[in-house]
């Protein structure tokens, strides 16, 4: 197996001199304005170390990464009965699809589409105003990650907010059905916050620790979540974590991984190492075109697979 220092500068340079980086996404205009050239990465293994290559700490915006601390602490909230308004299959449509949700009688797919998020959202908001639940997640992250420096990028919030017709489509059409109990205006203001995060890859490696270690912070031994419920996060990253790119990934790649538009995207190997990789390029299916090969490349010299026998 290849030594992880090497082979993290290895990809990183590979990946800095590619032509090929995809399309940035401008559907949200603030995003539009990110350099496509950058790449960073960074692992943080289960022993401790945290390993990085590129533009491993600048911050970028997390978006549909976020998904995965939404439900975590949704999950933590009401526990099974979330599945009652979500479900855990994979979609095989776009991340902001609405068709489904007709046939589906306004239960999303699962909760990494737009629309299983915003239940997500909404199922966080009880009780609560929308800016005490954006700070109970940032708060959540900055725990994670051990850094109070993570915040909303407050510019790609209102971008979102000014722009985001087909995610007020979806939230009035869940109301419509019943599945949203709060005022669509209410649940999207704390999912285009949510979305609107920005993190290095530094960080968010360190704040996916919990999901390669059985539920706990490898450093502190604290627990986050049951080694079951670890495990199920990192099933739905799998099997939903990039949209009608799922199996793809899984196929390429083979670890759980969840990818949002701003580029990043979040993997764990579990039993080894929490990742995070950064390329703002994006494929057809909205996920990170370099950031995934990177991950593919590295997945491959490391020997990392949920589907491969360890050692
Ligand atoms: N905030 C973005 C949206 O709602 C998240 C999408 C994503 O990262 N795939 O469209």
């Amino acid at each position: 197996m290849a030594d992880l220092e090497q082979a993290l500068a290895e990809v990183a340079a590979e990946m800095a001199v590619s032509e090929d980086r995809g399309e940035v996404a401008t559907y949200i205009p603030q995003l539009g304005r990110v350099d496509a050239k950058k790449f960073g990465i960074a692992v943080a293994t289960n022993d401790g170390r945290v390993l990085t290559a590129g533009d491993a700490d600048e911050p970028f915006s997390i978006q549909s990464i976020s998904k995965v601390f939404t439900l975590t602490l949704a999950l933590g909230e009401k526990g099974d009965a979330l599945w009652k308004r979500v479900g855990r299959e994979p979609s095989g449509n776009p991340f902001n699809s609405i068709v489904q949700l007709e046939h589906e009688s306004g239960i999303p797919r699962n909760p990494f589409i737009n629309a299983g998020a915003i239940v997500v959202s909404d199922i966080l908001l009880a009780g609560h105003q929308p800016r005490e639940t954006i700070g109970e997640i940032v708060h959540f992250l900055r725990f994670l990650a051990n850094d109070e420096a993570i915040v909303v990028d407050r510019e790609v919030a209102a971008s979102e907010q000014a722009t985001g017709y087909r995610n007020f489509a979806l939230a009035n059409y869940m109301r419509s059905f019943g599945n949203l109990t709060h005022a669509p205006e209410l649940a999207l203001g704390v999912y285009f916050h949510h979305c609107a995060i920005a993190m290095s890859c530094r960080q968010l490696a360190l704040a996916g620790r919990f999901l390669a270690n059985g539920g706990r912070n490898p450093d502190t031994g604290h627990s986050v979540v049951s080694p079951e419920r670890a495990r199920r996060i990192n099933a739905l990253m799998l099997t939903c974590g990039h949209y009608d790119g799922s199996g793809d990934f899984a196929f390429r790649v083979g670890i759980p991984g969840k990818s949002g538009v701003g580029g990043g995207i979040l993997a764990s190997v579990p039993g080894v190492a929490s990742l995070a990789v950064w390329s703002p390029g994006l494929n057809a299916n909205g996920n990170s075109k370099l950031g995934s090969l990177a991950l593919e490349k590295l997945a491959r010299m490391m020997n990392w697979s949920v589907f491969a026998p360890r050692g």
